[in-house]
């Protein structure tokens, strides 16, 4: 997404649209943090994408987090759904902060209401429990 801002106030944002592999340049025009016009967008659902993307842009988070009793060290977790952009730096700081319990299943909730966006993250793989005494590793 390339940025212009013109003496009149007007800002202008050229996007490509990623919702389809046809890749269509969309031109928006904000005045006053409303869009005044867009144009580029071959079809109605790469359209609102865009507005998304302008007005309100978000992304799923994926990463991982610490995990305790388990054979390894690290859970692969991520955001039941898109969380604001604006707030991934927050809600990366809370992540590195925790550390899950093993046994874990894949698509429990291990985190609540993130960076207070009401969004949850989830596990994205299992973790069987595996004590640190009286483990089956030989
Ligand atoms: S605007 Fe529509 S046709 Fe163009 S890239 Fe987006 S989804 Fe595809």
């Amino acid at each position: 997404m390339t940025d212009g801002t013109r003496g009149d106030g007007r800002q202008h944002r050229r996007l490509t649209c990623t919702v389809c592999p046809k890749g269509c340049a969309v031109d928006v025009v904000l005045h006053n943090g409303a869009i005044e016009s867009l144009e580029g967008a071959a079809c109605r659902r790469g359209r609102e994408s865009c507005i998304q993307e302008v007005l309100d842009p978000r992304r799923m988070l994926s990463t991982t987090v610490r995990l305790r009793h388990a054979d390894r060290p690290l859970l692969p977790v991520r955001t039941c759904v898109p969380i604001p952009r604006d707030r991934i730096p927050q809600a990366m700081g809370q992540l590195r902060e925790i550390a899950v319990e093993a046994p874990v299943r894949m698509g429990d909730v291990v985190f609540r209401d993130l960076a207070g966006t009401g969004i949850d993250v989830v596990a994205a793989e299992s973790a069987p429990r595996q004590d640190d005494e009286g483990s089956d590793r030989p």
